[in-house]
């Protein structure tokens, strides 16, 4: 195998071990009829029970992953050794990268895109109307990108920026799936919203 197939079968191999424990969270909830309770991709979510319901199939999806890099795994361990070694060597690399990483949210750094404190968080404004502490009388909470805002009266409600919620995205097929690979479900705001 001369040199430059064997890069690309690295490369190949790494790609698929990337992509594929990401499956879960970037596939399960993008069709049409998982998402008749909420408006399009980009615009605001209202709060309601079922966006706090999507914050937790989201986490569940996220922690799916843990079982999924098992298959790119153990593949590439078997293509090292009985099979194409650049290919597996790549996949192996990739998928533990990804277990190495996820191991790490649980004792401690970057937390997850998902969290149940986030699912919380949203709860706890959506009761903000029955214990009487809403801002207006016409409470409308809704979750903008940079945080959850009412729109009757402009309160920001929430600093917390909107992570992508397994909507089906609207910008050009293969943008938005790039984007998603990249950002890894985190939002895209969240550096800038830091700084405020
Ligand atoms: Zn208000």
């Amino acid at each position: 195998m001369s040199f430059l197939a064997a890069v690309g079968y690295f490369v190949l191999g790494g790609s698929i071990g990337h992509i594929l424990p990401r499956f879960p969270t970037l596939l399960m909830s993008r069709t049409k009829g998982f998402n008749t309770n909420f408006p399009q991709h980009p615009e605001a979510i209202p709060l309601s029970p079922y966006l706090t319901q999507r914050v937790l199939h989201m986490r569940m999806f996220y922690w799916m992953g843990l079982i999924v890099v098992l298959f790119p795994l153990i593949l590439g361990i078997a293509s090292v050794r009985w099979g194409n070694a650049a290919f597996g060597f790549g996949m192996w690399i990739a998928s533990g990268w990804y277990l190495l990483n996820r191991i790490q949210s649980l004792i401690g750094g970057q937390t997850p895109p998902w969290t149940k404190e986030m699912a919380i968080e949203l709860q706890m404004i959506s009761n903000r109307e029955e214990y009487g502490s809403s801002c207006c009388n016409w409470f409308s909470p809704y979750w903008q990108v940079t945080g959850v805002v009412c729109v009757n009266c402009d309160s920001k409600l929430s600093n917390m920026p909107r992570p992508d919620l397994g909507r089906k995205r609207t910008d050009r097929k293969p943008l938005g799936f790039l984007r998603l690979l990249m950002s890894d479900g985190y939002p895209m705001v969240a550096l800038s919203d830091e700084e405020e």
